[in-house]
């Protein structure tokens, strides 16, 4: 496994288990610097979303790096708000490839279920996907139910389901339950977001000491070795660096089985899907 490693998705597009996340990363300048040293660190996968206000900035971070587009895996989201009123979506699609200033996207997500408009805009998402201008496409935050109400109407079924995911919350039967359905994991917060208290965890902290490394290496090491893309963001370049800083150590099977029973289940950081219907 190395930073380029990929994992299929249930329509055969590659996308690299490691990402950079861009929540609360405004639209300016840092932005653009932070998603240019994420890529010279090695990323290839950029997570945005309209709803985060930066796609502007995200876009022109990708062009300041040089990099071929070909290699980059960018994923952004629809809004959960009008965007998802019937016969909205490709217009809100067409707006974030302007703001990126790219003429696709590899992953366009739902971004939160909304009652009573997330069947009908997934019908949008998949002429999105007809249209060949978004690689795959794929839902936020969706829980059991929401799939099996889902899969009632829809003809193409989601590539991926971003979800909160981090030692606390580490949502092993939901997981259980995409991995069944050919759906991809992608933990949202794997840190444990803006001042979770994940990064002074006393077991996370001891198995770092052993290896010498962060907590922050130590958990999203554990994501890979779980099969889960994982998408940290930073806005400082040591962290974006060493956030990628992942292949050089591997953690035992008892090591994996001791922070996977750190779950706490009801640990959130963001809100809970499960009160939230369609
Ligand atoms: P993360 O779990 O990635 O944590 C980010 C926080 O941890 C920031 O405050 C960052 O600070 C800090 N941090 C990053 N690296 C380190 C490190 N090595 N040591 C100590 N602190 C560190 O949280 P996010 O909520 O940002 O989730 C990741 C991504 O998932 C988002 O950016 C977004 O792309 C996606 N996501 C989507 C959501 C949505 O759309 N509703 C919800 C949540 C996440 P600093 O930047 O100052 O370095």
């Amino acid at each position: 496994m190395d930073i380029n490693t990929t994992k299929k998705l249930n329509n055969g597009v590659e996308i690299p288990y490691l990402g950079f996340g861009t929540l609360r990363s405004k639209d300016n300048e840092e932005t653009v610097n932070a998603v240019r040293w994420a890529i010279d660190a090695g990323y290839r996968h950029i997570d945005t979303a309209a709803g985060y206000g930066n796609e502007k900035s995200v876009g022109q971070g990708i062009r300041a790096s040089g990099i071929n587009r070909k290699k980059m895996f960018v994923t952004t989201k629809l809004k959960p708000d009008e965007d998802m009123l019937p016969g909205a979506q490709m217009k809100a699609f067409e707006k974030s490839l302007d703001l990126l200033q790219l003429d696709y996207i590899d992953l366009y997500l739902i971004h939160w279920p909304v009652a009573g408009k997330t069947l009908q805009a997934w019908e949008g998402m998949e002429a999105i996907y007809k249209s060949g201008r978004a690689r795959a496409i794929g839902v936020f935050n969706f829980t059991e139910r929401h799939f099996v109400e889902l899969f009632r109407n829809a003809k193409i079924k989601p590539a991926v389901n971003q979800i909160e995911l981090h030692p606390h919350l580490s949502q092993q039967s939901l997981v259980r339950y995409c991995e069944t359905e050919g759906i991809a994991c992608e933990a949202w917060s794997p840190l444990g977001g803006d001042g979770g208290k994940l990064l002074d965890d006393p077991a996370l902290n001891k198995i770092a000491g052993k290896y010498g490394k962060s907590i922050a290496q130590v958990i999203l090491r554990w994501n890979l070795q779980n099969g889960i893309i994982t998408i940290p963001k930073s806005i400082h370049q040591t962290r974006i660096v060493d956030n990628a800083n992942l292949y050089d150590f591997e953690l035992l099977a008892d090591e994996m089985k001791t922070i996977n029973a750190l779950d706490q289940d009801s640990r959130r950081f963001g809100r809970d899907p499960n009160t939230l219907n369609f």
